[in-house]
């Protein structure tokens, strides 16, 4: 078992307050909000040939749709984003690859669009965050080197705390199906909106308590939480699948700075062995819904 270790791997993070000229050359305006329907429908048509055809691919048309004269275009934001992860250590080419995928400037508010590639959480409303890129990829490249498989994708995958289906759809990409809980109905919706025009057929957001997990979908290959608690509530180790892995935040008695560290569960025939990793700081496990 390690031993909790500082930062820089939070889900929190100061760089909002770096003055806007320090930020990458991100188009300070994108032909999108979020909020309309209409513009629901300009993604649909550009999220697919990305999708089809990878980040590096340079006959996507996404240029095109960007107001000219703004420097690079988000998948060039992205790509950079991506090479930074690898830098920082993520080695996983399926979880390289699907942060490069996902358009994370669709989730975020219009007003924070350029801040969408820096590492660093976003506030998405009724108090909650969505993590900074390195944690979700971190957490994905756990997931998946607790398969032991890194060539095949994820099977069943639970995730806890939608969110506003970031997380939600880059897992779509690495696993077989998602089932995501949020217990916050404007979350739900607002995700259930981001999710539509990628139209991940593998990707089944629930409205209700995380808490006690999902039954219906289990056994889980992979479960992951993006909101930590005292403890890890039973119904996930018992939705867990035998052989699967399950990493969440938790507080850790006594740990770095006396807050939350990553907690990984692997569960065998012998029994779940539990072990402790960084030091994390995610939004609260709420029980009930609201
Ligand atoms: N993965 C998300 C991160 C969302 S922040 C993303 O990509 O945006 C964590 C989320 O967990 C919050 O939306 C919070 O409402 C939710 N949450 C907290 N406790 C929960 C519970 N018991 N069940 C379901 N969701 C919960």
């Amino acid at each position: 078992m390690k031993p909790p270790v500082k930062p820089p791997l939070t889900s929190s993070g100061t760089a909002a307050a770096k003055p806007v000229a320090k930020r990458p050359g991100f188009p300070v305006r994108l032909e999108i909000d979020a909020g309309t329907p209409s513009a629901t429908k300009k993604i649909a048509h550009r999220a697919h040939p990305e999708r089809a055809t990878g980040i590096f691919d340079q006959k996507m048309p996404a240029k095109a749709a960007l107001p000219s004269g703004v420097g690079l275009d988000s998948r060039a934001v992205r790509a950079r984003m991506v090479h930074k992860l690898a830098a920082q250590g993520i080695s996983d080419a399926q979880v390289l690859a699907a942060m490069g995928h996902v358009e994370r400037h669709r989730f975020v508010d219009t007003a924070l669009v350029n801040q969408a590639y820096e590492d660093t959480s976003l506030p998405i409303g009724l108090g909650q965050t969505i993590s900074k890129p390195n944690v979700v990829a971190r957490m994905l490249e756990l997931l998946r080197q607790g398969a032991g498989s890194p060539a095949g994708k994820l099977g069943r995958v639970l995730e806890i705390g939608t969110g506003c289906g970031y997380q939600a759809a880059v897992l779509g990409e690495l696993a077989t199906e998602v089932y995501s809980i949020e217990r916050l109905r404007g979350l739900h919706d607002k995700a259930r909106e981001n999710l539509r025009a990628f139209r991940l057929a593998n990707v089944h957001l629930l409205f209700g308590d995380g808490m006690v997990g999902y039954a219906k979908g289990a056994p889980y290959a992979a479960i992951i939480a993006a909101a930590g608690g005292e403890a890890i509530p039973t119904a996930w180790v018992e939705q867990l699948a035998v052989g699967g892995r399950l990493v969440a935040p938790m507080h850790i008695a006594g740990g770095a700075g006396g807050g939350q560290a990553l907690v990984l569960l692997d569960k065998t025939a012998q029994g779940v062995t539990q072990t402790v990793l960084e030091a994390v700081h995610f939004v609260p496990l709420k029980s009930g819904t609201s």
